[in-house]
């Protein structure tokens, strides 16, 4: 293991403002100090499914291994047809998917063919049955065949000794196909993330349990659970911890010994007691910023005895805005997976308007549709608080505002970040 650098570099710069710490450079800062996971397992393809490669995939055949038909139809030599004349062949033979026709096909010649069927060597073209007329063991082919066509070359798909995937790829359903295809039965990739996860409040209670006057059930918990094994973690359920110095700081070294990221919920917000910043700064290195965004302003970030932290706001739209915006990204790095890049955006016009203050990027929930006339266009889920979580479980993306934007007009062309996929 290399020594991680210290995060005292980043509080030591001169534009470094942790109670307005714009979202780009937070993430900036988080990605120049994550440590990735290095340990391999060789599992099954099967089991390697969200898995991040920990090598170079090769392919030691073509694919497709030979020649072959991307019709049913017949095989001929391009040069026995004529350009503005019908042409009859004697046809051959029969080259079925998995069974070639293995004889010479000649001059004047043609071979009946199925898809996936081998292409004879003799032969470069494919005409589609139905623009061939068959009788008594010869053909009929009209004209405008063109030379090649609806012959699948050997390796066009995948090349023998070519690069299939790189190492810091992930694996997904199309990757697993590729690996079957080239034979591939194991590879190797990087062992799951552990991430550990607590959640803090003296208000919360478990499930199971009867609220009092004043006290919510835990939800943070299950959130945060569902983000990570929606990402493949390891997830590690330390339950909710009481606003107790000696309970806090118990779960934090419990969970700092137990896993490779440390994640929590609530406690970190300027009204929390300093207790935990001082107890956070004996345990390890973490700085707190008050992120220019809105939900989820508080975060905390850094090092925990060796395991990553982060702490996300209690508020629970705001503990998955922050989640995605920030922790996402960086557990993939975490998990090995070196082609990281930011969630795409695109514009699409608004339906309905938005008031909003400048001063912070804000991370509305939308619901995008397509109209009558085909057109995309995003309106808000409605209320934006950050207690609001069926803005969450509403929406199908989020409106991106920038920082210096103000309220938005009926038509105005926003940003919006798909969550389909993403989350
Ligand atoms: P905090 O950041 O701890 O001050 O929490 C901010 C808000 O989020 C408060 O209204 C809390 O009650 C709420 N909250 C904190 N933790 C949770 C949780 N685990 N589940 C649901 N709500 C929470
Ligand atoms: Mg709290």
């Amino acid at each position: 293991m290399t020594t991680p650098p210290s995060l005292r570099a980043i509080a030591a710069a001169d534009d470094y403002d942790p109670n307005s710490m714009p979202v780009d450079q937070a993430r900036a800062h988080i990605r120049a100090f994550l440590t990735p996971v290095t340990t391999v397992e060789r599992l099954h393809i099967r089991d390697a499914l969200g898995r991040i490669l920990a090598e170079d995939v090769v392919s030691t055949i073509d694919v497709p291994a030979h020649d072959n038909s991307g019709m049913d139809g017949y095989a001929m030599r391009h040069a026995d047809l004529q350009p503005d004349a019908d042409v009859t062949l004697r046809v051959v033979g029969t080259s079925f998917a998995g069974r070639p026709y293995t004889g010479p096909v000649n001059a004047g010649e043609a071979v009946r063919i199925f898809t996936g069927a081998v292409v004879p060597p003799d032969c470069d073209t494919v005409i589609m049955q139905e623009r061939a007329k068959a009788a008594d063991g010869n053909v009929t082919l009209g004209t405008g065949a063109k030379a090649g066509q609806n012959v699948r070359k050997a390796g066009e798909d995948l090349k023998t000794g070519a690069v299939v995937f790189h190492k810091g790829q992930r694996v997904r359903a199309a990757e697993l196909g590729m690996l079957a295809s080239i034979g591939v039965i194991e590879v190797s990739v990087y062992r799951r993330l552990r991430v550990a996860l607590f959640s803090t409040g003296d208000e919360l209670v478990q499930l199971g349990g009867t609220p009092g006057p004043g006290q919510i059930f835990d939800s943070n918990r299950y959130t945060m659970y569902g983000m990570l094994a929606d990402l493949g973690c390891e997830v590690i359920d330390m339950g909710v911890v009481r606003d107790r110095p000696e309970d806090v700081e118990a779960a934090f070294a419990a969970a700092a010994a137990a896993a490779d990221v440390v994640m929590t919920s609530g406690g970190v917000s300027v009204g929390d007691a300093d207790y935990v910043k001082q107890m956070l700064d004996r345990l390890g290195e973490v700085l707190f910023w008050k992120i220019a965004m809105k939900p989820g302003r508080p975060l905390a970030f850094g090092r925990i005895d060796g395991a990553h932290f982060f702490g996300l706001p209690g508020n629970p739209v705001a503990v998955m805005v922050t989640f995605y915006q920030f922790v996402r990204d960086a557990l993939f790095v975490l998990m090995g997976r070196t082609d990281v890049t930011p969630v795409p955006m695109f514009k699409v016009p608004l339906a309905a308007p938005i008031r909003k203050a400048p001063g912070r990027t804000e991370f509305q929930r939308g619901i995008l549709s397509r109209g009558a006339d085909g057109a995309l266009s995003v309106v808000t889920t409605g209320d934006q608080g950050s207690g609001i979580l069926s803005s969450m479980s509403r929406a199908n993306c989020f409106i991106v505002l920038p920082t210096d934007q103000g309220n938005v007009d009926v038509g105005t062309l926003v940003d919006v970040q798909p969550m389909d996929g993403v989350i």
